[in-house]
């Protein structure tokens, strides 16, 4: 028997556990940082296939790591196993089962693979960025490759996942009575529903692809008194980190025009983005090939898919990458972050395209391992496609 055949029987038989594994995530879920109960459940899974589990990787209680097999390469699958408040409206639990399957089928031939695979819990994909932590903090280092997959409602070897810029502005007024005294005052209020109204008339310059959203999280105090303090986020997203940076600046222009016209003073703060995912096509053809074998066609994403973004970005900023989506919902059945998508992520048509998409993973690493010149031109294209 040939070792994609070996890996695929071996998934086969893993699948009771590994469904159950990820039916025990969905039923309790846990938010960014938070995900104790699911990064137990994995590790317990990992220790019983035999691998060194370590927890706490980069300072993250929910972070693990393992690593096993021989002299050569380095593949890294990836699991993210957060929830949403509302439930895993994300369908975690299944890219945590699909990535403890795929290790499972390579784990079963450890002793012939061609080099190494290391297994990698990464907590706080939802706004926590625990992969850029991990970078950060060497998780990935000597690691050649990286893929994870992620469920949603169409099939996808590649996802153009868009890079984003976090901006929270506060603006500081005055405030008096607002009967008795209006004229004492300088309104907080005025200066972000100013802010907003800019940044609408702003949007129609942005370019195709970029999304500028944003909430009021604190419209002021009190209804009979001039609002003193406000507050306000907003979420640029673009084809590049450049072009969302670029954004924010606007937006932190039309925040200090507001306060320059209502007579308030702005302050603003730049959290951390996530970086657009590079898409290593190398290794996205070869994935959609398996997938085909499998008897799913799973073909390119259009550049212009409307799409969200993921951490997983500035893991394929550092190395080839690949961050496939597969179909566990058809389209306007719900899909990533509403409430609809939950009972897809626990039901048999999901866990049936958890257990595919686990072996087309783990037949495109273990091809990584073995082929020198697929993991080549992964590494080519991610050199070529970094630099432009
Ligand atoms: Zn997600």
């Amino acid at each position: 028997m040939d070792a994609h055949a070996e890996i695929c029987r071996a998934i086969d038989g893993y699948r009771d556990r590994v469904v159950a594994l990820s039916h025990e995530i969905h039923a309790h879920p846990e938010l960014k940082f938070e995900e104790q109960f699911a990064a137990d459940l994995l590790t317990r899974a990992g220790a019983e296939l035999g691998l060194d589990m370590q927890r706490g990787v980069g300072g993250l209680k929910t972070a693990f790591r393992a690593e096993f097999g021989n002299e050569g390469p380095t593949v890294a699958i990836l699991a993210e196993y957060d929830a949403l408040p509302n439930g895993h409206s994300c369908g975690h639990n299944l890219i945590a089962g699909a990535a403890l399957a795929a290790v499972q089928g390579l784990k079963s031939i450890a002793s012939r693979l061609p080099g190494r695979i290391v297994f990698l819990g990464t907590p706080a994909e939802e706004g926590g960025g625990g992969k850029i932590i991990l970078i950060d903090k060497g998780a990935l280092k000597g690691v050649d490759a990286a893929m994870m997959a992620h469920p949603t409602d169409v099939e996808f070897s590649t996802m153009p996942a868009l890079a984003t810029q976090h901006l929270k502005l506060t603006f500081h007024g005055r405030a008096a009575h607002a009967a008795a005294a209006p004229w004492d005052g300088s309104s907080a209020l005025a200066a972000v529903i100013q802010t907003f109204q800019s940044v609408d008339a702003m949007r129609l310059h942005l370019r195709d692809g970029s999304r500028l959203h944003g909430i009021i999280t604190d419209g002021g105090q009190a209804v009979n008194i001039i609002p003193e303090k406000t507050e306000c986020l907003f979420l640029a997203r673009a084809r590049t980190s450049k072009y969302a940076q670029e954004i924010g600046a606007r937006v932190i222009r039309c925040g200090e025009a507001a306060a320059m016209a209502t007579g308030t003073r702005m302050e603003h703060e730049i959290e951390g983005g996530y970086k657009n995912m590079i898409n290593n096509r190398s290794m996205a053809s070869r994935y959609s090939a398996h997938s085909e074998t499998l008897g799913v066609r799973c073909p390119e994403a259009p550049e212009d898919m409307p799409t969200g973004s993921t951490d997983m970005g500035d893991v394929s900023h550092v190395m080839p990458a690949i961050h496939p989506v597969f179909a566990i919902s058809k389209r306007g059945e719900g899909n990533c972050h509403e409430d609809a998508f939950v009972k897809h992520a626990d039901s048999e048509h999901g866990y049936q395209a958890m257990i595919r998409v686990a072996k087309a993973m783990a037949m495109t690493a273990y091809d990584l391992l073995a082929e020198p010149a697929l993991l080549a031109s992964s590494k080519q294209e991610y050199a070529a496609r970094k630099e432009s």
